[in-house]
């Protein structure tokens, strides 16, 4: 199964999230079935990480975007797990701080944007400003609604710089979710994970969800596609998003450079066997 193709969404297309089923598991049938095609990816996904470092003149962000609970730290811990940290980080997008806030909203994603050779993963990320923000009414509307475009403007400008950017939007259901912030409360080792606001914000659901439509008919690009991943079951959802990203990273064909040297007359000038 192409699960770039059948996840995409296509530029220019409108999305209901409704209708889009959070449940969805392809083809497998349980988690010890799927194990193998995840480690699979995963393994791979490591090698053609070494080869973005090796090559050194393009960069992979990956973008993660959830509901609470939706599972954006379960799948860089078992998916992106896959990177050599010396190459790879992780932003998590918080509050704006003091400094963040007296910038332009960008300022802050385009700061830790990654460099040749380099993958960033950010948890939560610059469309916090067209969500949380939006459904909040942070900004006027006049303020947020222009977002969108600039958003595209900069995506862009990472893709001409050799920045490749794809983004995930984990789709979990609100009864799922609810499961979720319910097995925090019972479980003493996740109390710390507990946030009140995140019960309360369930009641801004269709908000979020209509602010998420948007932000995905909007944003959605060639360069960089956003991909609206089943996320019900963690297990599908690292799969998917696996496979996604290792389709995505072997297109760029990846080059190792010319070696500096030639292996041939090392091995004659050191008496070295072959
Ligand atoms: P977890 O709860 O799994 O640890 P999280 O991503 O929810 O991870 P929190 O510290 O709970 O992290 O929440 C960060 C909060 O900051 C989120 O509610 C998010 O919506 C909010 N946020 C992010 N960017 C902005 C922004 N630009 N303006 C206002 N709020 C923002
Ligand atoms: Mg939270």
């Amino acid at each position: 199964m192409d699960y770039r193709k059948k996840f995409l969404v296509e530029p220019g297309s409108k999305v209901h999230l409704g209708r889009l089923d959070p449940a969805y598991t392809g083809g497998h049938s349980s988690e010890d079935e799927a194990r193998a095609a995840i480690d699979k990816d995963v393994e791979r996904l490591c090698e053609l990480q070494y080869r973005l470092y090796a090559e050194h003149a393009r960069s992979l962000l990956i973008v993660l975007q959830a509901m609470d609970a939706g599972g954006k730290d379960g799948t860089i811990r078992h998916v992106f797990r896959a990177f050599n940290p010396q190459g790879a980080s992780v932003h998590a997008f918080k509050e704006p701080t003091p400094l963040e806030a007296a910038h332009d909203f960008l300022w802050r994603a385009h700061n830790v944007a990654p460099p040749h050779g380099q993958v960033a993963i950010f948890n939560r990320s610059h469309y916090e400003d067209v969500l949380v923000v939006r459904v909040h009414e942070l900004v006027p509307k006049h303020v947020w609604s222009k977002r969108y475009d600039r958003i595209v403007e900069f995506e862009k400008n990472l893709s001409q710089a050799g920045t490749h950017v794809i983004k995930f939007f984990l789709h979990v259901s609100k009864e799922e979710q609810l499961r979720r912030l319910e097995a925090r409360l019972d479980d003493p080792a996740r109390h710390w994970k507990i946030d009140e606001l995140d019960f309360a914000e369930r009641e801004r659901w269709h908000e979020y969800e209509k602010a998420y439509e948007d932000a995905l008919e909007r944003t959605s690009t060639e360069r960089a596609p956003w991909y609206v991943i089943p996320a019900d079951h963690k297990w599908f959802r690292n799969l998917a998003v696996a496979h996604i990203a290792v389709q995505t990273l072997s297109e760029l064909k990846m080059q190792f450079p010319k070696p500096k040297v030639d292996v041939a007359e090392i091995r004659q000038k050191y008496h070295l066997e072959s």
